[in-house]
């Protein structure tokens, strides 16, 4: 069976820790929870994590090419957050054998703390998401799903910079 203990120790390092000191869903009335095209908006669920949501009121899930959408209803527990929400609008990313985190390319056009940079962040937030990526690479399917959330957004930084050549 799989051992979900760096799951939820990954969670728990997200617990209290946001991505600035004061509230920023202030700034920006909080437009990671709300759609932004009027579809439900979904956030990847981590391996694992299903279970969790699964009859949960307010949430649905949905399967998709990375894994699990998990769809909510713009409202949650704090308690609740999947580790996606807690990381955002960081990710991870795995370089090597080390983490490095760096901004969440699907945060672009939604989340107005990705042009400022990892600099603007609360640097307690930016150190828990190191600890997390340290914590999920010691677990294999853990690893395994950081490792293709990093190629994804290679990929698109790839296919960015080769778009902006072209123009
Ligand atoms: S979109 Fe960015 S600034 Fe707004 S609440 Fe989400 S993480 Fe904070
Ligand atoms: S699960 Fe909670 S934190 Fe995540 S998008 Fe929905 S309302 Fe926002």
């Amino acid at each position: 069976m799989e051992n979900l203990s760096a799951l939820w120790e990954a969670r728990a390092l997200l617990e209290d820790l946001t991505p600035l000191k004061s509230d920023c869903g202030r700034r920006c009335g909080q437009a990671c929870c709300r759609s932004q095209t009027g579809e439900p908006q979904g956030m990847l669920l981590f391996p694992g994590e299903e279970d969790f949501y699964r009859d949960r009121p307010g949430y649905r899930m949905l399967p998709c090419a990375q894994g699990t959408l998990l769809v909510c209803d713009g409202h949650c527990r704090r308690e609740e957050r999947p580790l996606s929400c807690r990381l955002f609008p960081l990710l991870p990313l795995v370089r090597g054998n080390a983490v490095a985190p760096a901004m969440d390319r699907r945060g672009r056009g939604v989340c107005p703390l990705v042009r400022h940079g990892l600099e603007a962040l609360d640097p307690a937030f930016v150190a828990a998401v190191t600890q997390v990526g340290e914590r999920l690479l010691t677990e294999p399917v853990q690893a395994s799903f950081l490792r293709a959330l990093t190629a994804e957004q290679d990929e698109w930084a790839r296919l960015s910079q080769a778009l902006g050549a072209k123009r």
